[in-house]
C-alpha cells in the first residue's frame, strides 16, 4: 500500500509533458489538515469493502456448481447490478461530472441514491476524483494513471495495479471543493453524498431481505446476500476499476485523445457502454460513448428513455462534424499510442 504522494515521485513517462497551465485549478492532491486526507479507520473500512466481496467472487464459482444459488440469486444480482451500475454511469459520470444532460430534481436524487447503491464511494468523492483524472488523464496530478510508473512492463504491470485498485488506498484526497464546487453547494445531493453509509446498508441489505421473504428461510436470505450483494458489488467495482485501469492501456483508439484512453469492445455490455473510452475522453460531454455502428452503450438507451419520458432534457448527443473533426484520420499523424494534440486547450467537462 503506498502512501507516497504522487508529486513526490513523478512518472518517467510524463515527465516530458508540458506543465499545468497558470489558469489551471490547483491540483487535488495539496494537503489541507482536517478534511483532505483519509483517516486510518477510512481505508480499513475501504479494504473490507473490496476485499471481502472479492473473496464472494472467488467463491462464487465452486458455489454456483452446487447447493448454493437459485433463480431469484441470479435475478437479484443481474438486476441489483445493472441499477446500480447505471446509476454510476448515468448519474455519477455522464450527468453529476459531466453535466451530459440535464434533468429533474426527483431525477438526480434517484441517480445520486441507485449510483451510491454501488459503493464505489459517495457522489461528491467520485465526481471530484473523475474531474481530476480528466484535468490531468494520464499526466501527473491523475490519480489513477497506469502509466504512473513508466511504460516498461514491469512499471505498466504496477501502474495496472495501481489504476485498478491501489489509488484508493492513498492517503491523499482529491479537494472536493476545487473539483466539485457545483455538488458541495447543492444541500440536497451533498446530504445523499454524506450519508453514503446508509445507501450502502441499504445496498447490501435489500437482497438478503428479499430473498428471505421469498423464500421464507434463512438459507434464501443467505444465497440472496452472497450473490445479489457480495458478488454483485465485486463484479461491478472490477469492472468499473477495469475502465481506470485497462482502458487507458490496450484496445482500439480510433479519436484524437490527449491521453492512452483507448475503446476495449468486450467490457461494452458489463460497463453499461463505458469501455468505449476512447470516445469518451475525446468528447467528454457527449452522451453517448459507444458512437459507432454495433457499438452497445445502454447507459445511452437509457438517456434516450428518461429524454422521451421528459425526466431530462438538453441531451448532448453526438453530432457527425463533431465526432468526425476528432477522429484520427486512417493514415499519417495522430496514429500512436497517445493521440494528444498539443498546445490545445484542457477541456475537463
Ligand atoms: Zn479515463
Ligand atoms: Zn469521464
Amino acid at each position: 500500500m503506498s502512501t507516497t504522494p504522487h508529486r513526490s515521485r513523478p512518472p518517467r513517462v510524463v515527465a516530458a509533458r508540458s506543465p499545468e497551465p497558470a489558469s489551471a485549478p490547483p491540483s487535488g492532491e495539496q494537503r489541507r489538515p482536517g478534511g483532505e486526507r483519509h483517516s486510518t479507520v477510512e481505508r480499513f473500512a475501504l479494504g473490507l469493502f473490496i476485499v471481502v466481496p472479492f473473496l464472494a467472487l472467488l467463491a462464487a464459482v465452486p458455489l454456483a456448481w452446487g447447493w448454493g444459488v437459485s433463480w431469484l440469486d441470479l435475478a437479484l444480482l443481474t438486476v441489483c447490478y445493472f441499477v446500480t451500475c447505471h446509476g454510476i454511469t448515468v448519474g455519477f459520470h455522464r450527468h453529476f461530472t459531466h453535466g451530459a444532460f440535464k434533468a429533474g430534481r426527483r431525477t438526480r436524487i434517484a441517480l445520486a441514491v441507485a449510483g451510491s447503491m454501488a459503493l464505489e464511494g459517495p457522489l461528491v468523492r467520485w465526481v471530484a476524483d473523475h474531474r481530476r483524472h480528466h484535468r490531468h488523464s494520464d499526466a501527473p496530478g491523475d490519480p489513477h494513471s497506469p502509466w504512473r510508473y513508466g511504460e516498461s512492463v514491469p512499471a505498466l504491470l504496477k501502474g495496472l495495479w495501481w489504476a485498478h485498485t491501489g489509488w484508493m488506498f492513498d492517503a491523499e484526497r482529491t479537494c472536493a471543493r476545487t473539483y466539485a464546487p457545483d455538488l458541495l453547494d447543492d444541500p440536497v445531493l451533498s446530504r445523499i453524498s454524506r450519508r453514503f453509509g446508509l445507501w450502502a446498508t441499504v445496498s447490501l441489505t435489500t437482497p438478503a431481505l428479499v430473498g428471505g421473504l421469498a423464500t421464507w428461510s434463512w438459507q434464501g436470505a443467505l444465497t440472496a446476500f452472497f450473490w445479489g450483494s457480495l458478488v454483485r458489488v465485486a463484479l461491478l467495482h472490477h469492472v468499473t476499476w477495469s475502465i481506470n485501469s485497462l482502458c487507458h492501456a490496450v484496445g482500439k483508439r480510433p479519436f484524437r485523445s490527449r491521453d492512452r484512453s483507448a475503446n476495449v469492445w468486450w467490457l461494452a455490455v458489463l460497463s453499461c457502454g463505458e469501455s468505449w473510452h476512447n470516445l469518451h475522453h475525446a468528447d467528454p460531454t457527449c452522451a453517448r460513448h459507444g458512437v459507432d455502428r454495433l457499438q452497445l452503450d445502454s447507459s445511452a438507451r437509457l438517456i434516450r428513455l428518461l429524454e422521451l419520458a421528459g425526466w431530462v432534457w438538453d441531451v448532448r448527443w453526438p453530432r457527425g462534424s463533431r465526432l468526425d473533426a476528432r477522429r484520427v484520420p486512417p493514415t499519417g499523424a495522430g496514429t500512436g499510442p497517445r493521440n494528444r494534440r498539443e498546445g490545445e486547450p484542457v477541456e475537463t467537462a
